[in-house]
């Protein structure tokens, strides 16, 4: 089997990250798949060079692969750029190319990072979370929308709206992404509220007939983003809509200490598109010293998701486990004078060897 992954490292530590996760995911495929990789520009450093932040080259070759993988794009020196030449600009752009409708985010605590988590080891232990965003409907995209005058009053509106069959396809995805973890969907509303949370609701409820071996739940938006800090192991996949998915995406993200570390994939659409959650981290850009981890987690969600190869998957994000209980660290983890300081370069090494390791280690039965 071939694997065409584009690749788009964009700006900052894009590049960076994506040399590691690239590199991790060439030594965990040999053999298994072909995996053809080529290098697209995309955000500042294509404004540069190309004047565009989405290339119609790289639009087109990312359309004909098989997954996108992105870095991360923007910084400081394009900020003053118009609107169209942004870095932003352009990723927006690729995501609604490649068209995916279901976000998913996981965010797992790892026991070797407990002291970067502003929650108490005991409450954060076990965590593993999967958050299923629905992206392209509710008040992002709901209309009517905008400003109008009501009563002599100045008025701004929103509408969240959703459709059954936009609710049924993320649905879908939670249930099946659920297959394959603990077996438990978490479907979160404001059904006591909304008439949108209640036809989510019904909908959920209808989906989750077809997988009876996934145990489905309720929770209202508010008692979750509670939940989340109080009993974060309680949850396995999430699935929310576009709004409650963002906010709550990124309460469970902070749970688990460091930006550096979360991947993630959106899903559902032409390509699957895949990214680390960080941005270009201009502050320390160039200097060798960014975190990879997130992109290597990112690598494994590639296998997982789009080249089906779940053994790989892990063995990728054992391997982080590995390296992280074994004390080394990059900058953005480093707690205790006891834990190694290592670079972006050394920490993609370290997972390349954790690998190694774990493919000679003797299975027993
Ligand atoms: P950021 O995620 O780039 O950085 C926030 C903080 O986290 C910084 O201190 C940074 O050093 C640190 N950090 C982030 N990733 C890290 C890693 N892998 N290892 C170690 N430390 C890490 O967010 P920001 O500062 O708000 O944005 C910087 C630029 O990135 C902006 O131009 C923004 O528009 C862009 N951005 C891009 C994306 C994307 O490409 N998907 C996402 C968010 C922000």
């Amino acid at each position: 089997m071939t694997l065409k992954l584009a690749v788009l490292p964009g700006d900052g530590i894009g590049p960076e990250v994506t040399r590691q996760a690239v590199r991790v995911l060439r030594a965990v495929t040999e053999g298994k798949l072909e995996l053809q990789v080529e290098e697209l520009p995309i955000g500042g450093n294509a404004v540069k060079k190309f004047g565009a932040p989405l290339p119609d080259e790289t639009l087109q070759k990312c359309l004909a692969s098989d997954a996108v993988f992105l870095g991360a794009v923007g910084g400081p020196e394009f900020d003053s750029l118009p609107r169209a030449q942004k870095p932003e600009t352009g990723l927006l752009a690729i995501r609604k190319a490649l068209g995916g409708f279901a976000n998913l985010r996981p965010a797992v605590a790892y026991g070797a990072l407990a002291a970067c988590s502003p929650l108490r080891p005991e409450v954060l232990r076990g965590a593993d979370i999967l958050f299923v965003r629905e992206l392209l409907g509710g008040a992002y995209f709901g209309e009517p929308r905008g400003f109008a005058q009501r009563d002599g009053v100045e008025t701004g509106f929103n509408n969240m709206v959703y459709s059954v069959p936009e609710i049924e396809r993320v649905a879908h995805v939670a249930f099946q992404v659920a297959r394959g973890r603990r077996k438990k969907v978490t479907s979160i509303d404001k059904a006591n509220v909304l008439e949108v949370s209640q036809l989510w609701r019904r909908v959920v409820i209808e989906v989750a007939k077809q997988y009876p071996d996934v145990t489905l739940e309720h929770q209202l938006v508010d008692s979750a983003a509670m939940r989340l800090v109080t009993a974060p192991a309680s949850f396995d996949v999430v699935v929310t809509e576009n709004l409650f998915g963002d906010i709550l995406s990124d309460e469970a993200a902070a749970l688990t200490g460091s930006l550096g570390m979360l991947p993630s994939a959106t899903v559902g659409g032409k390509i699957n598109f895949y990214e680390p959650i960080h941005g270009s981290a201009p502050d320390i850009a160039g200097k060798g010293i960014a975190n990879p981890l997130g992109a290597i987690a990112t690598a494994a969600m590639i296998l997982r998701y789009t080249a089906n190869c779940e053994q790989e998957a892990r063995s990728i994000e054992q391997a982080i486990l590995a390296v992280l209980d074994s004390g080394c660290r990059t900058a953005d983890l480093k707690r205790a004078a006891n834990e190694r300081l290592v670079s972006t370069e050394e920490m993609g090494r370290l997972v390349l060897e954790a690998i190694d390791k774990a493919k000679s280690r003797p299975t027993h039965a």
